[in-house]
């Protein structure tokens, strides 16, 4: 990674409780923000925008990586969270950072009520992630629950 990790995970928070002002959670009242740091050191923020028919909803995080993802993007280096309470990303949001991160990728996640700030690698997340390789990237084969 190009910049120093505490610098980092500092930005990268201060951004995700930016973004978690802009959340639309009228129903659960939970509101997320999320940052994204990419491959071009770039910040790309997500917050949940939940919706009457429930399964309409999507988490911050999904978000910052569709944004990302959106605008050519196509690696993410690390992502930070905050949460009232220090949650962790929903294991949908988990599988859709493993598309675009490594194992090794760090995941912060900060509680606004304590600033207690947790770290994980995407890996102890999300273990076994399941990956299905592209017929573009001239791989025939199918990998299930490994890399
Ligand atoms: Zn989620």
């Amino acid at each position: 990674m190009r910049l120093d990790i505490e610098v980092l995970r500092d930005e990268l928070l201060a951004a995700a409780r930016e973004a978690r002002h802009h959340a639309y959670a009228p129903y659960s009242g939970y509101t997320v923000g999320a940052a994204v740091y990419t491959e071009n050191g770039r910040i790309f923020t997500g917050a949940n925008v939940e919706n009457a028919s429930y399964g309409l909803t999507i988490c911050a995080e999904r978000v910052a990586v569709f944004r990302a993802v959106s605008e050519g993007v196509r690696r993410i280096e690390a992502m930070a969270v905050v949460t009232r309470d220090g949650g962790t990303p929903c294991g949908a949001c988990r599988q859709v950072l493993a598309e675009f991160a490594s194992e090794d990728a760090l995941v912060w996640c900060m509680s606004e009520e304590s600033a207690v700030v947790e770290q994980y690698r995407l890996a102890d997340l999300l273990p076994h992630v399941f990956r299905l390789l592209s017929q573009s990237s001239g791989d025939d084969e199918l990998t299930l629950g490994g890399v």
